[in-house]
């Protein structure tokens, strides 16, 4: 198995670097087998009938490496929380729940976001509880893409998930959360992003694999190889 988890690239039309990027490491990838993707892919998102050219564009790279035989998985994250199953069957992708347990190196873990443990930031988990409910997604998807445009643009500036993407402004997982997160998924391991503090942390006999987010210096990626797990840098620019 050679598998890559990568999380947090935050594209938008404004990103080429980072897109670039992206693609670079796709095509230099031997054999890939599995490429997971936890969350804030993308900046933003309107929703699956966006029709951007940077959207086009980028269906078309996820597509074409699923076509290759590559397996595609892409989960949620706190900025692309309206991807949905059109964009999964226009890229040959799997949307991944909330809360996935997938087998990675011989071990049954937990993959997620990772905005779900972030639960001293009650402002934010409530924003998450309403953007999250059926009936308002339904509603907003009820409008026209130019106002839903509108809509995206107003809410990140005014909303608490505004600013930046900067670490220093996302709170950090709870430690009970991770802990009650892992006991009662029964698992040993967990992998998430979010947070931008990629590392590797021991919890007693269970780890949490932190993602890293990339920016137009350095990305970051998880490589699955014959069940050994590494945690990699790699300069952009
Ligand atoms: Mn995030």
């Amino acid at each position: 198995m050679h598998r890559l988890f990568i999380s947090d690239l935050h594209l938008s039309e404004e990103t080429p670097e980072i897109e670039a990027a992206f693609k670079t490491l796709l095509e230099n990838q031997d054999n890939l087998d599995s490429l997971v993707i936890l969350g804030d892919f993308f900046e933003a998102w309107v929703g699956d009938d966006d029709d951007t050219d940077f959207v086009i564009r980028m269906r078309a790279l996820l597509a074409s490496c699923s076509e290759r035989g590559c397996e595609l998985m892409i989960a949620r994250g706190n900025r692309d929380f309206m991807l949905g199953e059109q964009f999964a069957r226009d890229t040959g992708a799997t949307l991944l729940d909330d809360e996935t347990v997938v087998e990675v190196g011989g071990e049954p873990t937990l993959l997620l976001h990772g905005d779900t443990l972030c639960t001293d930031d009650v402002h934010y988990q409530q924003f998450r509880r309403l953007v999250h409910d059926a009936a308002w997604q339904a509603e907003m998807m009820a409008k026209p893409l130019d106002e839903r445009r509108t809509l995206a643009r107003q809410l990140r500036a005014t909303s608490i998930d505004a600013a930046s993407n900067k670490a220093e402004d996302i709170m950090d997982v709870n430690q009970d959360a991770v802990r009650e997160r892992l006991t009662e998924m029964g698992v040993r391991r967990m992998i998430h992003g979010h947070t931008h503090r990629p590392n590797r942390h021991a919890i007693g006999n269970a780890e949490r694999i932190v993602l890293g987010d990339w920016t137009a210096c350095h990305g970051w990626f998880l490589r699955e190889r014959d069940e050994e797990l590494s945690l990699e840098c790699f300069d952009i620019i």
